[in-house]
C-alpha cells in the first residue's frame, strides 16, 4: 500500500517513547494532525483504506507489543486548542493533558471536580474514553457534549449518565476519534487548591513513581484489585524487567528496560493467583495493543 499523502504523517514510527510504559514497537504510519480539520482528513484517508486503526492520546493507560502496530495510529497529542464559551463552559481539544485543565481552568477559577481529575496524566480525549477519575468522580461527569469523528463525519454527542460508567462509555466506539468536548464547570465553596495539594500528596504517599500504567486491573465490585494481588503474596514478583510494585499490588512497573512480554506474563501470573486463590476474574484496565488489534482487543 502507498504511503499516506500527507505532511503529518511518519512511516515506522516508534511507539514505546510515546507512551507512559515506554514500551511498543513502531506504528507502520502515525499520523501527527495539527487541527481538527487534519484530524479528519487523516481519518477519512485510514477508514477508506480500512487499515487497522488506533488512537493515542499520552500514552498513560496502553501496553504495546514490541512489534508495534501494524496499521495507522492517529495521534490526538497537537488537538489542544481551548475556547471559554461563557457560564463555566469550556470547549477543549481532545489532546489537551487532563492536569493542564486542572491547573489552568479549574483551579484558577476554584472550579469543583479537583478531587475527581487531579493527578491523572492522560488527554482530555484519552480520559473521556476511558472515563477516567476517582472515587470522587469522573470525567464524564463535567462534560456537557462530546465531538467525533464517525465514518459519517463529525458527530456530536450530548452527555447523559447512562452513557458512562465504571471506566468505560457507551458514546465512542473503537472505530471513532474523539477530537473535543465541552465542559461544564461549577463553582466550588471550598478551596479547590487545598484539594489539589492534598491528592497530589496522596499519590507520592501512596503510589509507585516510575514508567507505568497506573492501575493495571479495574476495581471488582465491592473489592480493590491490589488489595487481592497483595494477599496472594504477589507483590515484588518479576519477569525480566518488571515487577509488581511492592508499593501498591495493581501497579506493574517497567523498572528495568522490560519487554511486553514481561509485564504481559505478568499480568497472567496475577489473573491466574486471583482467580486460583479467590475465585475472582481481573479485568485489565490497560489496553493492550498488538500488531494487528484495536484497542481493548486481547493479544492473540
Ligand atoms: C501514574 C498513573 C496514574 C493514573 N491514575 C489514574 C486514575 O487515578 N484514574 C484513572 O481513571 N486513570 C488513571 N490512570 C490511567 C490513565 O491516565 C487514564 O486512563 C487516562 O485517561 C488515559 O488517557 P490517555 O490520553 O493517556 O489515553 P491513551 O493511553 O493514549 O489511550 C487509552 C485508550 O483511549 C483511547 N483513546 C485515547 N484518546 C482517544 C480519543 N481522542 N478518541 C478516541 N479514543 C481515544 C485509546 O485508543 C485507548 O484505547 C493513571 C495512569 C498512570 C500512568
Amino acid at each position: 500500500m502507498n504511503t499516506p499523502p500527507f505532511a503529518f504523517v511518519k512511516e515506522n514510527h516508534p511507539l514505546g517513547p510515546h507512551t507512559l510504559y515506554r514500551i511498543g514497537g513502531p506504528a507502520k504510519w502515525a499520523f501527527l494532525p495539527r487541527d481538527a480539520h487534519e484530524a479528519q482528513t487523516a481519518y477519512t484517508w485510514i477508514i477508506d483504506q480500512k487499515v487497522p486503526f488506533l488512537v493515542m492520546g499520552a500514552g498513560s493507560n496502553m501496553l504495546i507489543d514490541d512489534r508495534g502496530f501494524d496499521g495507522a495510529v492517529l495521534f490526538t497529542t497537537e488537538l489542544k486548542h481551548r475556547e471559554a464559551c461563557g457560564g463555566d463552559r469550556f470547549r477543549l481539544g481532545a489532546g489537551l493533558p487532563l492536569a493542564d485543565m486542572v491547573r489552568t481552568i479549574m483551579l484558577p477559577n476554584n472550579y469543583a471536580g479537583t478531587g475527581a481529575l487531579t493527578g491523572i496524566p492522560g488527554s482530555l480525549g484519552g480520559a473521556l474514553f476511558m472515563n477516567a477519575g476517582t472515587v470522587n468522580g469522573t470525567i464524564c461527569q463535567f462534560t456537557e457534549t462530546v465531538i467525533l469523528l464517525t465514518p459519517s463525519g463529525f458527530t456530536t454527542i450530548a452527555m447523559a449518565p447512562e452513557l458512562y460508567g465504571y471506566r468505560g462509555q457507551a458514546f465512542c466506539g473503537p472505530d471513532a476519534v474523539i477530537v473535543e468536548a465541552v465542559l461544564r464547570f461549577t463553582p466550588s465553596e471550598k478551596d479547590e487548591s487545598v484539594v489539589y495539594h492534598h491528592y497530589i500528596q496522596r499519590r507520592l504517599d501512596t503510589q509507585p513513581q516510575g514508567w507505568c500504567c497506573g492501575s493495571v486491573f479495574k476495581n471488582p465490585p465491592n473489592d480493590h484489585a491490589g488489595r487481592l494481588i497483595e494477599s496472594c503474596g504477589l507483590k515484588g514478583t518479576r519477569r525480566g524487567g518488571a515487577v509488581i510494585s511492592e508499593k501498591h499490588a495493581n501497579f506493574i512497573m517497567n523498572e528495568d528496560n522490560a519487554s511486553f512480554e514481561d509485564v504481559l506474563g505478568l499480568i497472567q501470573l496475577v489473573k491466574d493467583t486471583v482467580f486460583a486463590q479467590h475465585g475472582v476474574k481481573l479485568q485489565e484496565e490497560v489496553r493492550i495493543i498488538t500488531p494487528r488489534s484495536g484497542p481493548g482487543v486481547p493479544p492473540a
